[in-house]
């Protein structure tokens, strides 16, 4: 194969060969802007290096090859002594990765072609200080050495001098730092810093090949699932030079604010710079803007050009630039990231532009996004002192008193107040703390750092990362750049979707998104904002284009109705458990008590009337539309008081002499009714089964209130779900008896009461005998949260307090199988299901109801494994609304 492409030969549909940057370049290249010439590395020969530890044969040839055509090109040879060629090498993976070797500059310098930089550019201190830039670069990249040991040197340098700013160091001063850094290469390597320009270029390739498998990057690939063969393509390009004096300079730009979409000038540009001193923050950027008064002519070629990649590229695009003594280069492009709100505005934007297709717009949006848009947020007219920022780790607004340890964030918690986590990282110990807080804030480690990833995995609001604030543990107290200081106990408010953390309590808004699917902003009125008229553009088309329907899981009238307003086509799971809690439960513990069948009867024939009750009001706000009723399902035992408590009572009632017979059969049946597995136990179908009328009178509560809602001309539509079966005999029962209770109820009212009966698929063995179950049910449901737990064999109580955090933070799963669908797992049994349920019963209906209804990876994978609807909590239903839809389009 063919190793090495030049940058005219490549294209930006070529990522996975050549990587997003080297595509992208390629791509520029073609479309005839000003890239400095160069050549790209194929990602297999990353992939063969990494494999067999050498490179593959021909690839140095053809290095040799394309390299000389460059030199011919430039008119010079790579280190030339007095006229050098100086190139850049760059990593370029599919994916950006954190944690790869970036890049290395100005390779071809050493101690002779030094001189040759300073004639050619007619500045002494430029190539004294483009070579110390070298060696401190190789040094950190390719040598592994600390980048402190350089920096401190710079720093010592200036402090011998008397000045602060990198832009008083003179030639001399590089001179003497070339040489300390030099002695540092040989102090921490044992050997000289080499000289010879292809030998750099050289150990700079084999450095980025080996840095796919840098740690970070190993973490971060297992937790996003990148696949861990793709390998890294290198780019090496000609170098060109924002540092030769203020007629240079560096920048970045967007086509579009990344932030909230708009259309406009958005970057920032530094003259007389580097890419990396734009990045380390040592010197201040000015806006792009200012660029056009400072070097009109490439400010003026720059707008073209962005212009032009932006309707080439029909999105938004991020662009690295140079300047060279008023020559405009680009170093780089690509599709740009962006905020939530922005993906929706730019995809409006485009739209508008007639540059995308309504087909395309969704491809530009995710359901993350949209949930993302609807957390509550921080109201943007009040007042606020931000304090500083970080990473935007996990989204949402969270306000609390500042705590710097665990023991306190649980203490305060449990007494009622809110509290925000402030550690300088977190760690498996913080978890509890983590748990308890209302947000999380850290002043180290990136968006895999643990406490990013065990947030976003509990939902929970974090700013990590925010390396301007002292965090100090030790003093309890934070500092903030000005100088602020936060004791524990004052209150901060943390920002999760912007990383911006203020002082005091920032008054906390719902968001417009929530207000639109709320029906209280109307898209066409003027309260709309670009942003609602753009979701509602998107909506209304996701809601044609989708074929699945979303239903929500609601058990009470008002979930129902909001759920009906946010779009929600039925009721997936109305689970009745809490329906017997409350006032309810002596009424429980009378059933549970019952010794003689009068007793019992008595008992089911009080909670007739309230479950009636229930139901009619759910069946009123979801009228006409299917509502899937799921008979009791926990273990009895929950409705019974805490053992500990009522063993207390009985013993002071004992020790008292006070009667105390009831509380006394209370405990016999707490303890008889203890199960050391609850969750495996007595729950579900089983109860059904063995607690006589339990599940007969559940049926004929809904019966009868069908038969209200008829004769008040309603039109109700009832589907009678029995949990946890794990066979067909299981079911054939209860639903014999269930048809009973039907047909008597009917008679008696005078009305058809002709509703569905069918069964949750939520344990292995109910989905491998998908077949013969469907013959016994018009419907299955996937609750693929008891899915999840019985095929794992995870506990779904403990777990994400117990070990999940180690599993993430080690990537076993980047995300926690309880959020989003296990599809090699839990997907493989639901497709047998699908298929033999199907296969018995053509007609049946099939649906999801755990939580991973809601979750956007999971819509796709119930879309394309055939099911007819999901089912999840109604304010999520809008994002399986969107993401239905994308799986469709
Ligand atoms: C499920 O197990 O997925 C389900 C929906 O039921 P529950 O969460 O009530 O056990
Ligand atoms: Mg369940």
């Amino acid at each position: 194969p063919k190793y090495v492409y030049e940058f005219t030969e490549g294209n930006k549909d070529l990522k996975d060969l050549l990587g997003g940057k080297g595509a992208n370049l390629a791509e520029m290249t073609n479309l005839g802007l000003p890239v400095p010439p160069g050549f790209t590395i194929t990602t297999e020969a990353c992939q063969h290096y990494l494999e067999h530890g050498e490179v593959p044969d021909g690839m140095n040839a053809e290095i040799d090859e394309k390299l000389a055509a460059l030199e011919t090109q430039m008119g010079k040879r790579l280190g030339q002594p007095d006229n050098p060629l100086l190139v850049s090498v760059r990593s370029g993976a599919k994916f950006s990765m954190p944690g790869m070797m970036e890049t290395v500059l100005n390779i071809g310098l050493n101690d002779e072609s030094v001189h040759g930089l300073a004639k050619q550019s007619g500045d002494e201190r430029f190539a004294w200080d483009s070579y110390r830039r070298l060696i401190q670069m190789f040094g950190k990249t390719v040598q592994d050495i600390p980048g402190e040991l350089f920096d401190d040197a710079i720093e010592a340098v200036k402090h011998k001098r008397g000045i602060s700013s990198d832009l008083e160091l003179r030639a001399e001063d590089y001179k003497e730092l070339v040489q300390t850094f030099k002695d540092i290469v040989l102090e921490k390597t044992e050997r000289d810093f080499p000289a010879d320009p292809r030998e750099q270029m050289q150990l700079a390739i084999k450095a980025v090949f080996d840095s796919w498998n840098a740690p970070r990057a190993v973490l971060y690939r297992r937790q996003e699932r990148i696949p861990t063969d793709l390998g890294t393509a290198v780019n090496v390009c000609s170098m060109v030079f924002g540092n030769m004096g203020m007629d240079s300079g560096t920048g970045v730009a967007f086509t579009r604010d990344p932030a909230s979409g708009q259309q406009g000038i958005y970057g920032d540009y530094l003259q007389n710079a580097q890419g990396e001193d734009v990045v380390d923050g040592s010197r201040n950027t000015v806006p792009l803007a200012d660029m056009e008064r400072i070097d009109p002519k490439s400010y003026g070629e720059l707008i073209a050009i962005m212009e032009k990649l932006e309707n080439h590229y029909r999105d938004l695009c991020d662009i690295e630039f140079t300047v060279e003594r008023g020559k405009l280069w680009m170093l780089q492009t690509r599709v740009g990231k962006r905020t939530a709100a922005a993906a929706f505005r730019i995809a409006d934007q485009l739209l508008d532009q007639e540059l995308i297709t309504l087909d395309e717009a969704v491809t530009r949006v995710t359901g993350d996004q949209l949930a993302q848009l609807m957390f509550p947020r921080f109201d943007e007219t009040a007042p606020r002192h931000r304090l500083g920022r970080g990473m935007n780790a996990s989204p949402g607004a969270a306000v609390g008193k500042a705590v710097f340890d665990s023991y306190t964030a649980i203490k305060w918690s449990r007494s009622g107040e809110d509290v925000i986590l402030c550690r300088r990282e977190t760690n498996p110990d913080d978890l509890d703390g983590m748990i308890a807080a209302s947000g999380i804030l850290t002043s180290r480690g990136g968006k895999t750092s643990h406490a990013a990833v065990v947030a976003r995995g509990m939902g929970k609001t974090c700013v990590c990362g925010a390396e301007e604030l002292d965090i100090d543990t030790k003093n309890r107290r934070l500092v903030a750049p000005s100088g602020k200081v936060i004791e524990e106990g004052d209150v901060i408010s943390i920002d999760g979707t912007s990383g911006e953390v203020f002082l005091g309590e920032v008054p906390v808004v719902s968001s417009p998104v929530v207000r639109y699917f709320e029906g209280e902003i109307d898209p066409a009125s003027d309260q709309a904002d670009d942003l609602v008229r753009a979701v509602d553009r998107i909506m209304h088309y996701v809601d044609a284009a989708r074929r699945l329907y979303v239903r929500a899981n609601a058990d009470t009238p008002e979930d129902a109705q909001r759920a009906r307003r946010m779009g929600a086509q039925g009721i997936g799971l109305c689970r009745t458990e809490h329906m017997f809690l409350g006032d309810r439960r002596s009424l429980v513990e009378r059933l549970i008590l019952a010794d003689t069948e009068k007793e019992q009867h008595e008992a089911l024939a009080a909670l007739l009337p309230l479950q009636r009750e229930d139901f009619v009001g759910i069946f009123d706000a979801m009228d006409g539309l299917p509502v899937t009723v799921r008979l009791l399902d926990p273990p009895l035992h929950e409705f019974l008081p805490d053992v500990t408590e009522l063993s207390v009572r009985v013993a002071v009632a004992e020790s008292r002499g006070e009667k105390h017979e009831n509380d006394l059969r209370l405990l016999q049946a707490v303890h008889r009714l203890h199960e050391q597995n609850p969750m495996l136990g007595l729950r579900g179908v089983r109860l059904g089964l063995v607690v006589p009328g339990l599940f007969t009178m559940q049926v004929r509560a809904i019966a009868q209130a069908a038969a209200e809602r008829i004769q008040a001309g309603g039109r109700p539509r009832p589907e009678i779900m029995i949990p946890l079966v794990g066979t067909v005999q299981e079911l054939e029962i209860i639903r014999a008896e269930s048809l009973e209770v039907l047909r008597e109820v009917g008679e008696q009212y005078g009305v058809e009461l002709d509703f569905p009966i069918g069964t949750m698929i939520e344990l292995p063995r109910a989905a491998l005998t998908a077949g013969q179950i469907a013959e016994n049910a018009e419907f299955f449901s996937f609750g693929t949260n008891d899915l999840t737990q019985t095929v794992w064999g995870f506990s779904r109580d403990d777990v994400e307090a117990s070990f999940f955090s180690a599993y993430l933070e080690k990537g076993v799963f980047g995300i926690s199988p309880f959020e989003s669908l296990d599809i090699a797992g839990v997907g493989r049994l639901i497709k047998i299901a699908v298929e033999e349920g199907r296969a018995a019963r053509p007609d049946i209906k099939l649906g999801i109801c755990g939580e991973h209804g809601g979750d956007p990876a999971s819509v796709r994978f119930f879309h394309s494994a055939g099911l007819d609807y999901v089912s999840c909590s109604p304010f999520r239903v809008p994002v399986a609304r969107l993401e239905a839809g994308r799986a469709a389009a």
